[in-house]
């Protein structure tokens, strides 16, 4: 089997008579065009981030920035990305050789795969699971074995039982994201403390991917794995201005950690892409110094906004009929459509643009086909609330029609 075919397969794109299907994003966002549906479905924000922040590009793009920047990052980036860890969670890094600039957050988390689980090694991760998860861990290989996120009146919670058995001589990593997508957890110290645990207990590796730590509601905190006791020399944290400074198409993501560990996969990362966003690169190191606190204070209002507008999108759904999973950050809330009278996610989503003029993705999507996980979530669909308000409404407007219709 060729390797595309092993992506093909572990992200549930292979068809009958081996065909390779688009995604599930892709037939949800095309249907959200098709029928001029609300697109709840796809998470990216529809404004977009701090003007300062835009300006400082064009000033670098009229600058000369435009050849290729340093393999690694422009050291103003590093600089800055490592002053980042230490004002926001007290970890010391050096900038040249703890901090990877890479093509967002989805390379350096491709690379550090890639560099680091041989084929035969098993790479853990909670499930769901970020999509290009399981793409990447096959691209390696690698065998992916995952841990429930178990939904209940405290958010989805980890379980805890389930992730001391998974764990087995063949584990290599276990690939963590928190805050969570698509389920919105964050996970809590003792959930934490359990993993750090094990991965000291079995002398693993952590990757960890922490694009939403600004983007958390209420009283939660986020807590860096690499702050735990013994966990800085074994973890390869993952972010990117993406999700904090809403610019996901500038594709600007960094990868910190131990020397040795960032020295690998800057190995594999430097014959990826080499280097990408030149003039990307300056703005967004400048809005991470924030000298004058503007994009700290741009980012909590982003991330109070978020709140409120999670507190909106989750009252629509429970009013339409869905139980909801309120999220603790990120951009998404996952509700279940049994209670609606449907049992598939994945069909709810076909029909939804018609029944509410609104279109979502099944949590199927986030799982190993036919996996318990899969089966125990199959009813589950995750709509995004990082859109603005205007739109928010819309589709709840749309979505107050599932609770008087005819049930099926
Ligand atoms: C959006 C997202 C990414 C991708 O980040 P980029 O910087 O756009 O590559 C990675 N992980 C999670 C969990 C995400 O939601």
């Amino acid at each position: 089997m060729h390797r595309w075919q092993r992506v093909a397969d572990a992200t549930g794109l292979t068809g009958p008579g081996g065909v390779v299907r688009p995604t599930v994003f892709a037939e949800m966002s095309a249907l959200a065009v098709r029928t001029g549906a609300v697109n709840l479905g796809q998470g990216f924000p529809d404004v977009d981030g701090p003007e300062h922040v835009v300006e400082a590009a064009v000033a670098a793009l009229r600058g000369g920035h435009n050849q290729y920047p340093p393999g690694g990052g422009i050291p103003e980036l590093r600089a800055a990305v490592a002053a980042h860890q230490q004002r926001h969670y007290g970890l010391e890094l050096d900038p040249a050789t703890q901090v990877l600039v890479t093509t967002g957050a989805t390379e350096a988390l491709a690379a550090a795969v890639l560099a680091l689980a041989d084929p035969g090694d098993e790479v853990l991760t909670l499930e769901p699971f970020y999509d290009s998860y399981a793409a990447v861990i096959a691209m390696a290989g690698a065998r992916h074995v995952t841990v429930p996120l178990v939904p209940g009146p405290d958010g989805f919670r980890v379980d805890l039982a389930a992730l001391e058995a998974a764990v087995g001589p063949r584990t290599r990593m276990i690939l963590l994201n928190s805050p969570h997508n698509p389920t919105g957890a964050v996970l809590t110290r003792a959930e934490l403390d359990a993993v750090a645990a094990l991965v000291r207990e079995h002398d693993l590796l952590v990757v960890t991917d922490e694009v939403y730590e600004h983007l958390v509601f209420d009283d939660t905190r986020h807590v860096p794995v690499a702050t735990l006791p013994g966990m800085a020399e074994r973890t390869l944290t993952v972010s990117s201005a993406g999700k904090t400074l809403s610019f996901t198409g500038w594709k600007v993501g960094w990868l910190t950690g131990p020397a040795e560990l960032v020295a690998a996969v800057r190995t594999v990362q430097q014959y990826l892409t080499y280097a990408s966003g030149a003039p990307f690169q300056p703005a967004v190191a400048e809005a991470l110094r924030d000298d004058d606190g503007t994009t700290a204070a741009w980012i909590r209002e982003l991330a109070a906004s978020l709140g409120t507008r999670r507190d909106l999108l989750c009252a629509g759904l429970v009013e339409a009929g869905f139980d909801v999973v309120v999220p603790r950050g990120t951009y998404f809330a996952v509700a279940d459509g049994a209670g609606l009278g449907f049992d598939d996610g994945a069909e709810l989503c076909r029909a939804l643009p018609e029944l509410a003029g609104v279109v979502g993705v099944p949590v199927s999507a986030f799982c190993l086909a036919g996996s318990p996980t899969a089966d125990a979530l199959r009813s589950r669909v995750r709509f995004t609330f990082v859109k603005r308000e205007q739109v928010l409404a819309q589709g709840i407007a749309g979505l107050r029609r599932l609770a008087s219709r005819e049930r099926p």
